[in-house]
């Protein structure tokens, strides 16, 4: 891949590394820097992409599995050695924290490893009698699952390398050819891991592309009826606008929230409100808040609100802020200056209608101080949107069903973190709460890579998590036998 100089990063066009006249520039969220020039990929060139992703969907499919198990391993192997250099890139284009970058790389590891293993295991499919019906004498059923076609996959920049793995492992895992659009702050990642596809046996020409394709030239992908498959992540405006325009394929989207972490009355002694306060500070601030399960509510039984709230006050003043390439920083600058003032613009609005502010702010360039907000007015954009950035806001109920419907008053719906030790609340609380995951004693952005992963509402619909996304990807296809 070319990397070196002023030379733009090439893209990948089904395979193979191409380039072009056109280019853009990524730069350093935290100082302004170059770090990479990127190649814009032609009509012409997206329609030589998507056109042999179509040319090869049938003999994709049909590839051993072993085949397509062991590129995934080789891919996950390759991630592996070369996992400083990608934390690296990913600080450098996102802005990320280095030990989060780090981790990063780790959990695209696992997931190209997960798809080895779920390409194995994937498909070995089902059968049914059907002589319960004198008309289904002599005849079986088989089921097996097919993909539905080349997939388009879009990316967003908040996790540039683990969020295309999960586009682009399942896809190979199940023989379906992807073409990928990383996201226009933060296409490096995903090049580069085009460098270690394109050396990777068993995956045929067309099988995969990297197209790093300006949004104002989007629409012909999105109608392109040879990709009948989108796996969109992203903001939800962007991601309803596609599915609205498409409504005849199958579009799964991973979109946006405002996670919600619940510390009930329970969840009392002292170990237990450290234990909730640091990770409420925590992941209220991992990658500046930028991240879709975010913790950006604490919903707090009065029993032990004050106790907790200052705690969590203390700990996120404790987060260390700076320079991303720092090992030792827990908070990063925001993706752009613009992100880091509409953080401040909405802080400044909360506050003007009545909200508190314990802790946080003046914005200082791209970055945003972490910010604890108490008493958060309805009104307030805050209390509505997704913030994705550092703020926080504290709210005081009376007993468990108030609290899950505190959780519920939203229009998303992705993950909610319940802190309590009492396994009927814990059933009680996954009955009630109208999100994809709850997570008993934990902040609600925990996330393994396996793990069934989405949202209800307006934080989209479908499932990632490998096996999960394997299955969008695919259908069922049944097969009658006769004459038995
Ligand atoms: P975004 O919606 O601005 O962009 C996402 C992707 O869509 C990018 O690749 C972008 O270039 C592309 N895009 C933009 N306009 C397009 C168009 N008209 N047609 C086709 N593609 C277009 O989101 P973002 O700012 O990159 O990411 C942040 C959002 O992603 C947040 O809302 C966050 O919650 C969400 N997110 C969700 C998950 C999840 O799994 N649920 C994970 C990470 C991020």
């Amino acid at each position: 891949m070319t990397t070196t100089g002023a030379a733009p990063y090439g893209f990948w066009l089904a395979g193979r590394e191409a380039g072009s006249e056109d280019t853009f520039d990524v730069a350093n969220p935290w100082d302004g820097s170059l770090v990479g020039r990127v190649a814009v990929p032609s009509e012409e060139q997206v329609e030589q992409a998507v056109a042999a992703a179509d040319a090869v969907k049938n003999a994709f499919s049909a590839t051993p599995a072993h085949v397509r198990a062991a590129a995934l391993d080789h891919v996950s192997r390759r991630l592996a050695e070369r996992a400083e250099e990608l934390a690296l890139l990913i600080t450098a284009e996102n802005g990320k924290p280095l030990k989060w970058s780090r981790a990063e790389v780790g959990r695209a590891v696992s997931v190209f490893r997960w798809a080895a293993e779920e390409a194995r295991r994937f498909n070995s499919g089902d059968s049914q009698r059907l002589d319960t019906d004198a008309g289904g004498v002599g005849r079986l059923a088989l089921t097996r699952r097919f993909p539905y076609g080349p997939v388009l996959g879009i990316a967003p920049f908040n996790f540039p390398l683990n969020l295309v793995a999960h586009k682009v492992a399942p896809a190979l895992a199940v023989g379906a050819p992807i073409v990928l659009k990383p996201a226009p702050a933060t296409p490096l990642s995903a090049l580069l891991l085009g460098e270690l596809l394109a050396e990777t046996e068993g995956l045929p020409e067309g099988s995969w592309s990297v197209l790093p394709v300006p949004n104002d030239r989007m629409t012909a992908l999105v109608q392109d009826p040879r990709l009948p498959v989108i796996s969109f992540t992203g903001s939800d405006t962007v991601g309803h606008r596609i599915q609205d325009s498409v409504p005849r394929k199958r579009v799964t989207l991973e979109l946006g929230g405002n996670a919600a972490a619940v510390v009930l009355a329970d969840w009392s002694s002292e170990e237990d409100l450290e234990w909730a306060a640091t990770r409420i500070a925590a992941f209220s601030n991992y990658q500046a808040g930028q991240s879709c399960i975010s913790v950006q509510r604490v919903i707090a039984d009065a029993a032990v609100y004050d106790r907790l709230a200052e705690k969590v006050v203390e700990k996120v003043r404790a987060q260390v802020t700076g320079d991303p390439a720092n090992p030792a920083t827990d908070v990063g600058p925001l993706v752009s200056e613009a992100a880091a003032q509409r953080v401040s613009d909405w802080v400044d609005d909360a506050v003007a209608k009545g909200a508190k502010l314990l802790t946080g702010g003046p914005r200082e360039g791209s970055s945003y101080p972490p910010t604890v907000l108490a008493d958060l007015p309805g009104d307030a954009v805050l209390a509505g949107a997704e913030a994705f950035g550092p703020v926080l806001s504290l709210h005081r109920v009376n007993g468990a069903e108030e609290a899950f419907a505190a959780v519920n008053d939203s229009r998303f719906g992705l993950q909610a973190g319940v802190f309590t030790h009492d396994l009927q609340l814990a059933f009680r609380a996954h009955r009630a709460l109208e999100v994809g995951g709850v997570i008993i004693g934990d902040a609600p952005s925990y996330r393994a890579d396996q793990m069934p992963y989405g949202g209800v509402k307006d934080s989209g619909h479908g499932r990632e998590g490998v096996k999960y996304a394997m299955e969008d990807y695919t259908y069922e296809r049944v097969m009658v036998l006769t004459g038995l």
